[in-house]
């Protein structure tokens, strides 16, 4: 393929921007290529500034349920945008997005707007220590919460090969507070009780790990911790940053029927702008400033355009038979690929429109598991893709994701392409 323009705009970039990214994992690194540099993209088709085509598995982290630019969600943020792009003051749209999320979250009664998904975890944290008057997070490793200090320990997704403190810069005294312990082991999870249980304010979790790769819980791991946390007054914050809105109306927690006293939402919920949440129970919710004595604040948060954008996102989604069209042609896809991955050193980790190859002979459950996976292979693999116009999530250890969007001819060339990839590496 001929990559002139991206070539020329990378080597510029990275004299002005560290790596020439703005997130690590754009940089296509971890699997052995070179970013991709974009001009524009409409339904499943990322076109980059050699104008070449790419089927869009990764949809801006799984931003994209309805496919990039999306008509009516382009619609409704432009016609905000004429009435100004930000008001530093409410506005109705607010409390209109925050309707529908709490309408569709069961374990959400009130919302609070941010601007990333690093905030709101972090404010959920902020919260349940307040709340619980008690210091100590209790964490999964693999599992990736953003990147606030406190939780850079053992985490997931652009820092999964880096071991403890995740990050350079992030002092021993900041993660003092916060155990990190293995996925799925739930033994583990008891013995920490045991020991701890009265001093852990929250465990926070991904309901459905998708920063080490599609790790599904196993039957009861959820339903444990949740007794766990209830026995010792800890809350249990899930992190449905990627899985809420995802798997359905009310994310993990309706998946799995297990309910989190605080969910962090993001990704979709912002309709492809900078905007997150976290909500739950109200009695929690109201500490928050300015009725409480929990700070949290933010210049742009319930921006006007990302709260009609989100807005028409989730009145998409919550159209009659939505997810049900999307989980099916989901499995359907799914079970086309075990066929091609058959008696081979592959695994296919899938949840409703969450998907990850593992090149692995044994079933990955864990981040153990994942990081002991043959990530050269995954490298080789994935750049065959590339070749192939297909991009698909670019790490051995993030989610793909399929979108309303994504068309059976895509699909049938994203098969074909695999079976290919497959046979070259
Ligand atoms: C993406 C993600 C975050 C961080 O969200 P940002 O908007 O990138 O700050 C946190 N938790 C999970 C589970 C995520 O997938």
């Amino acid at each position: 393929m001929e990559k002139n323009l991206s070539q020329t705009a990378y080597q510029e970039a990275c004299k002005l921007i560290p790596g020439g990214v703005n997130s690590p994992v754009r940089s296509l690194r971890s699997v052995g290529a070179e970013p991709l540099f974009i001009q524009k993209a409409s339904g499943t088709i990322l076109t980059d500034i050699d104008n070449q085509h790419y089927i869009d598995y990764c949809l801006s982290w799984g931003v994209h349920l309805h496919g990039h630019a999306h008509p009516a969600i382009t619609k409704a943020s432009i016609a905000t945008l004429r009435k100004s792009s930000s008001f530093g003051i409410s506005s109705p749209l607010e409390a209109q997005l925050a309707g529908l999320v709490i309408q569709s979250v069961p374990s959400i009664e009130k919302i609070r707007f941010v601007s990333s998904g690093t905030e709101a975890v972090m404010s959920s944290i902020r919260l349940a220590r307040a709340w619980t008057g008690r210091d100590l997070i209790l964490k999964f490793d693999g599992c990736y919460h953003g990147h606030a200090d406190h939780l850079l320990v053992n985490a997931g997704s652009g820092v999964a090969g880096i071991k403890s403190a995740s990050s350079a810069g992030v002092p021993e005294d900041f993660v003092r507070h916060t155990l990190s312990i293995p996925f799925n082991e739930i033994k583990t999870v008891r013995k920490v009780f045991d020991k701890k249980g009265y001093s852990i304010a929250a465990v926070i979790i991904e309901p459905l790990p998708a920063n080490m790769g599609v790790i599904p819980p196993e039957a009861g791991f959820l339903e444990e911790l949740r007794e766990l946390c209830t026995r010792h007054g800890s809350l249990l914050i899930f992190d449905e940053v990627i899985s809420g809105f995802r798997l359905g109306p009310g994310g993990a927690q309706e998946w799995y029927t297990v309910r989190p006293d605080i969910t962090a939402l993001g990704k979709i919920v912002g309709g492809g702008y900078p905007a997150a949440a976290f909500g739950g129970k109200t009695e929690i919710m109201d500490q928050l400033a300015p009725l409480g004595a929990v700070y949290q604040a933010g210049t742009l948060s319930g921006n006007p355009v990302a709260m009609a954008a989100g807005y028409e996102s989730l009145q998409l989604a919550l159209k009659e038979g939505f997810y049900n069209r999307l989980n099916e042609r989901s499995r359907q896809f799914g079970n086309e690929l075990r066929k091609l991955i058959q008696g081979k050193d592959i695994q296919l980790n899938q949840v409703g429109s969450l998907f990850t190859f593992f090149f692995s002979s044994t079933p990955v459950k864990n981040f153990n598991h994942a990081s002991n996976t043959n990530t050269l292979q995954f490298g080789r693999f994935y750049r065959a893709m590339l070749e192939q116009g297909i991009y698909l999530s670019p790490s051995p250890f993030e989610a793909s994701f399929l979108s309303a969007a994504h068309t059976d001819r895509q699909l049938n060339k994203t098969l074909r392409a695999i079976h290919k990839s497959i046979k070259t590496i």
